[in-house]
């Protein structure tokens, strides 16, 4: 059995306990917080232990899966519990990835730990795509779609604008773009183009409707660089049309082989999912599996999907995998 620990018990928390049950090679033996143990509540029955102490589960964990935002928890949080465990997170700043391996690695090595950063669906199976598909077809243009699904830096930002209650935001792909992907056209697409913007928002009492919706779409960054609507509903609507947290997303690559380009290649991988957390965590586990495997060889060190081979993911041995999924 591999021991998993889980620190931070948002969304992704949540969903590696039901990962972790999931797959019969993996028990869940403790849940750490930096906030009070007892205001935690797991669905299951396992122990809620303050993340000042998890040093004392340092030989009852064998892997623990970091759960915190990306944002200002990761940075901090992966390099400084690689000093103790072995560990696995979904650190999605993409411009700073370099940087958060850099740390991983020195802290990891140190102590002689593994840690997979990382690891989700962007950055994760999309980026193994991109990786696969630059390889094979050299020649070529990369395309990566989001949506539809729920942005949660999108959707905050909306919610600090003045007068507004509650909102969320919808990114979506604009059919005709990917239409001109897959047609192998090498289409060059503007960020307009590409996605456009929906949100659907509860006023506070007395909000002018006119000054959020401009406050919305003029929001440099986050906004006025897309076609977006505003829609305004009612809490009741918001809370029951709008409780889930769905994502989606296309990684194409468009290529040409032959003496002039002429024979034309696409390949394409996508994602639909009701639940971005849950799915996030499902890789988590898998990727968790991997870090037991690469330690009990004895490497040590930072690691991201691109370094892992694809059968260390799997519960199954390598005569069944050759067997049944070659
Ligand atoms: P949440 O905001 O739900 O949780 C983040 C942390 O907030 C928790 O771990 C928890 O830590 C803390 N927290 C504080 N107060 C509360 C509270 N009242 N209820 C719940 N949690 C609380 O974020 P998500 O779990 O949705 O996402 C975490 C990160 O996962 C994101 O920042 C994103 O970067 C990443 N992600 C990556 C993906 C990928 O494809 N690579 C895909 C999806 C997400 P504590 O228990 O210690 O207080």
């Amino acid at each position: 059995m591999i021991r998993i620990g889980i620190l931070g018990y948002g969304n992704l928390g949540r969903g590696v306990e039901y990962a972790v049950e999931a797959n019969e090679d993996m028990e869940l033996v403790a849940v750490f917080t930096r906030r009070d143990p007892a205001s935690v509540k797991p669905r299951t029955n396992v122990p809620v232990i303050s993340a000042d102490d998890a040093e004392m589960w340092k030989n009852k964990v064998d892997v623990l899966i970091l759960c915190g935002g990306s944002a200002t928890d990761l940075p901090e949080q992966t390099p400084a519990f690689a000093k103790l465990f072995n560990v696995v997170d979904s650190f999605d700043t993409h411009a700073k990835i370099p940087a958060h391996f850099a740390a991983v690695d020195a802290a990891a090595k140190a102590t002689g730990h593994v840690g997979v950063i990382s690891v989700g669906w962007d950055p994760g199976m999309f980026s193994l795509t991109r990786a696969y598909a630059n390889a094979v077809l050299t020649n070529g243009a990369d395309y990566t779609f989001w949506g539809r699904g729920v942005s949660q830096g999108h959707s905050d930002a909306i919610r600090r604008i003045p007068g507004v209650k509650n909102a969320k935001q919808y990114t979506v792909p604009v059919p005709a773009a990917l239409d001109a992907v897959r047609s192998g056209s090498n289409p060059t697409l503007t960020t307009r183009e590409k996605h456009t913007r929906e949100c659907y928002v509860v006023l506070e009492e007395g909000a002018d409707a006119a000054a959020v919706e401009k406050a919305i779409v003029t929001m440099p960054n986050y906004f006025s660089d897309y076609d977006t609507t505003v829609h305004f509903i009612s809490e009741e609507e918001l809370l029951r049309d709008h409780a889930g947290l769905p994502h989606a997303g296309f990684v194409l690559r468009s290529g040409a082989t032959g003496a002039n380009g002429e024979n034309k290649h696409i390949i394409e991988f996508s994602l639909k999912l009701d639940s971005n957390p849950e799915f996030t965590a499902c890789v988590l586990a898998a990727y968790a599996r991997a870090a037991h495997r690469l330690a009990s060889e004895g490497v040590t060190g930072c690691k991201t999907v691109l370094d892992i081979a694809p059968a260390y993911l799997s519960a199954k041995s390598g005569d069944e995998l050759r067997a049944s999924l070659l």
